[in-house]
């Protein structure tokens, strides 16, 4: 293991953080307790003073095929994962597609485009060095109790990749915003969308320094340039609070702020 300078202002997403300091792990390093572990802060909002932060490195970046059973590393990113199933044609992993992230991020969110989830085509995952079958794993929509640091995941695959289905989930998408982003803030309550709300309670479009609820799509809390945790952080906060005192509706973050 070793420690790398992360400038969270670059590397996540949203375009918000600081330069901290980040534990790497290598291919039989012993797991550390008492750090947390983040992907490719994709759907991360850094705060200023975080707890200590790990992450995989390069060594667990890997696809393996062998006897239709596809071994899959944490670091690999998903991008890497679609092309390999356009490749092998295996079908199931067309949703991935402009899902950024690493495949341990996915897997902790359960990171999803409609009915299509990461949980709904894996088979196993390799936590703290134990693979734990799925049905063992409490899970639900855009959240996954893995209690522990995901290494590798298994996926028993079928052929036939669709190229119909991948189209399809791409025009869905073509609607989101174009900004630095974390993708969805909230999660969408059930039988409602949180974007839906943001609008009712007039706050599309509002601004507070370089960050906004996006005019595009109200869910994205977009970064315009230099935007910082404090102000996105105020902006989640007053929707939450408007929301709640309109319709009596806790919105829970789906970006994961630490
Ligand atoms: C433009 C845009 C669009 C997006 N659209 C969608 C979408 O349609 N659907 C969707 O579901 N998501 C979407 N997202 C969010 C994001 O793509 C997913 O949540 C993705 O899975 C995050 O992966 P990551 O590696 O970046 O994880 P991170 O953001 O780094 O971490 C996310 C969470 O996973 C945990 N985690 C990360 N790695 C591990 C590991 N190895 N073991 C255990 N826990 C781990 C972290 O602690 C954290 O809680 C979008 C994001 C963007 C920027």
């Amino acid at each position: 293991m070793y420690f790398k300078t992360i400038d969270f202002s670059k590397f996540s997403s949203i375009k918000v953080g600081v330069p901290i300091e980040v534990l790497m792990l290598e291919r039989g390093d012993e797991i550390p307790q008492d750090r947390l572990i983040i992907g490719h802060a994709n759907n991360l909002l850094v705060s200023l003073n975080p707890p200590p932060l790990m992450m995989l490195s390069k060594d667990f970046s890997f696809m393996e095929l062998e006897d239709e059973v596809l071994t899959v590393g944490c670091a690999t990113p998903t991008g890497k994962l679609l092309s390999f199933a356009k490749k092998n044609d295996l079908v199931g992993f067309e949703f991935i597609s402009k899902l950024p992230g690493s495949i341990g991020g996915m897997v902790a969110m359960n990171a999803g485009v409609k009915s299509y989830e990461i949980f709904n085509i894996l088979d196993a995952i390799k936590i703290d060095g134990v693979w734990v079958e799925k049905e063992k794993i409490e899970h639900g929509y855009r959240f996954a109790k893995l209690h522990g640091v995901a290494t590798e995941v298994r996926f028993n695959i079928k052929r036939g990749f669709s190229k119909v289905l991948l189209e399809e989930l791409v025009t869905l998408r073509s609607n989101q915003p174009k900004t630095a982003s974390a993708g969805s803030a909230f999660k969408n309550p059930e039988g409602d969308y949180a974007g839906r709300l943001i609008e009712e309670v007039g706050l599309k479009g509002v601004r507070r320094g370089a960050m906004q609820w996006s005019e595009v799509h109200a869910n994205f809390l977009v970064n315009h340039g230099e935007g910082t945790f404090e102000d996105a952080k105020y902006l989640i906060d007053l929707v939450k609070k408007r929301v709640l005192d309109k319709f009596g509706v806790e919105l829970i973050e789906e970006v994961q702020i630490v």
